[in-house]
């Protein structure tokens, strides 16, 4: 536990608390001890409802459900040592045994309260790693506490109904400790000496139900992890960070710690490992609860698995989009651009059907971003983006199911154009037909070319290129036909770079020389 914001009182009450919980251990058993355990456990009580009301946490209810229950045990404890040492009875079942019952689900019932104000209720990953956990706890008590203490209450019916509510009212607190712990909060202070204080609380418990079971118990080494639990819980209500149990922490993808995983391939492994202890060790087999707690345990892994599987799967959707997507402009990107180019290009081979590639260049582009700045470039990528994909859906041409065309950014001001089913001529003009509708009165220059059959993609590109380049040279805002296949040489290595300038290739013969600048299509 860490010291940050440990208080003077605070210190004080550990120290004190500590200090008489080790003297009360080692006292002989008889009344005086019992006088110091009712004042360690009555007074951490005590200290938990005064750190309740200094530090007047939202959660106040929960708090007060776990100082009643404490309370409840506390004066349980009184009375039992009243029946012992002032009576000399040891009656079962008596009002004792009503007190500490009803400590349990006041227990629940502040815990639960927790679990709500940390969010537990809104995460369902965390409600199935409990729900295995408790099954696997409460396979271990049925096992362990519960059918022996049942069986060795007697006859009476309400005698086997008290001996069977201590150990389910541990399964119950286990049950709401551990989803308290995977919960996604802060683990604070006080959230660790609230989580220690029931731990020891349970230890104690359950240790002192099966020690019961064997042996005479009266009183011995399991009143320090009794009082050692009050004492926490008082520090957990004294602790300042007791106002913050709702506090957000970082936590690794889906919830799962290395710490969990191993708590629940534990859980995972008590039912086989139960009957295989009692197969070893020639014990009574549990074979029903072992059998029942396994198709519950399955079950619930296999809830637990789907909904892994579930969240992997909406992340790697996710992760696909992003990786197909252009994040600026919300466009194919260059890698979907060439897959999709291999797609279509079976297609018109197995359809015989025309292939176009347009390779768009947006005009002076830099002068448009040094006069208005870069975010109007950004801004103006993104609306002429959005304006040629709109004239695109209304053509027809890139609309599934046909998924005959694709409009994707290859980088920077630089666009692609993927046509099926249009001849060379026709995609030209649709082509053109985007160039008029590009918004903030700005042009591009565009090359087109139709594909070969048997052409490499990169000669196609090459070809497109060029007769992008020449449209450049020839004055921009011009959509010009590249060539047929073979009719121009393939440009060197550098024929696919973005914008005109002082190395570009000039227009070369096979490419078609426009007619009118910054109108129509021009062919040769
Ligand atoms: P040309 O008509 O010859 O194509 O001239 P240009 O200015 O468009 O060509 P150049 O290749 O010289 O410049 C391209 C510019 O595009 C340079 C760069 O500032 C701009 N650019 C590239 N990517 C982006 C982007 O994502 N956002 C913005 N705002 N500008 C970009
Ligand atoms: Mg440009
Ligand atoms: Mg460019």
């Amino acid at each position: 536990m860490t010291s940050r914001g440990t208080t003077p009182p605070l210190r004080l009450h550990l120290a004190v608390g500590g200090a008489l919980a080790v003297v009360c251990v080692l006292l002989p058993v008889g009344p005086g001890r019992d006088a110091l355990y009712t004042l360690v456990s009555a007074g951490s009580v005590a200290v938990m409802a005064a750190g309740v009301r200094l530090h007047r946490p939202r959660q106040a209810r929960a708090w007060w459900l776990l100082v009643a229950g404490m309370a409840t045990w506390a004066t349980g404890d009184s009375l039992w040592a009243l029946f012992r040492w002032v009576l000399h009875v040891t009656p079962f079942p008596s009002a004792a045994d009503v007190l500490y019952l009803a400590c349990y689900p006041l227990l629940a019932a502040g815990y639960g309260g927790f679990v709500r104000a940390r969010g537990g209720h809104r995460d369902r990953d965390g409600l199935v790693d409990a729900a295995i956990l408790t099954v696997a706890f409460a396979l271990l008590s049925w096992v362990l506490l519960l059918r022996p203490s049942i069986e060795a209450a007697g006859t009476s019916v309400l005698a086997r109904v008290l001996a069977g509510a201590y150990p389910a009212g541990d399964v119950l607190v286990l049950a709401l400790l551990v989803r308290l712990l995977t919960t996604g909060g802060a683990r604070t202070s006080s959230f660790r000496y609230l989580v220690a204080g029931a731990a020891l609380m349970l230890l104690a418990d359950c240790g002192y139900q099966y020690v019961t079971l064997a042996t005479d118990y009266s009183g011995g080494l399991l009143t320090l992890p009794w009082l050692c639990g009050y004492v926490a819980l008082g520090a957990a209500a004294l602790h300042p960070s007791m106002r913050r149990l709702t506090d957000a922490e970082e936590r690794p993808a889906f919830g799962v710690t290395r710490a969990r995983l191993a708590a629940l391939t534990v859980a995972g492994l008590l039912s086989p490992g139960t009957l295989l202890l009692q197969l070893a060790l020639g014990a009574r087999l549990e074979a029903w609860a072992v059998a029942l707690a396994s198709v519950v345990l399955f079950l619930l892994v296999m809830v637990r698995m789907s909904g892994l599987v579930g969240h992997l799967q909406e992340r790697a959707n996710r992760m696909a989009d992003l990786a197909r997507t252009d994040a600026l402009t919300g466009l194919a990107n260059r890698r979907t651009g060439d897959a999709e180019l291999a797609r279509l290009q079976v297609r018109a081979r197995r359809e015989g059907l025309p292939l176009c590639v347009a390779v768009l260049d947006l005009d002076r582009f830099k002068e448009f971003n040094d006069t208005y700045g870069h975010q109007a470039g950004d801004s103006l990528l993104v609306q002429a983006s959005a304006a040629w994909h709109a004239a695109l859906l209304e053509e027809g041409a890139c609309t599934p199911p046909s998924r005959a065309g694709l409009l994707a950014r290859w980088g920077g001001e630089e666009f692609v154009l993927l046509l099926l089913g249009h001849e060379l001529d026709a995609a030209g003009h649709l082509v053109d037909r985007l160039r008029r509708r590009t918004p903030a009165g700005q042009s591009f220059s565009a090359g087109v070319a139709r594909w070969a059959d048997a052409e490499e993609a990169g000669e196609l590109f090459a070809r497109a290129d060029a007769a992008l380049y020449a449209a450049k040279r020839a004055g921009r805002d011009r959509v010009l036909l590249a060539g047929a296949a073979g009719t121009t040489p393939t440009p060197p290595e550098a024929g696919r770079r973005t914008g005109g300038n002082a190395t570009a290739p000039a227009p070369r013969a096979g490419t078609r020389a426009p007619s009118r600048p910054g109108t129509g299509v021009s062919r040769g």
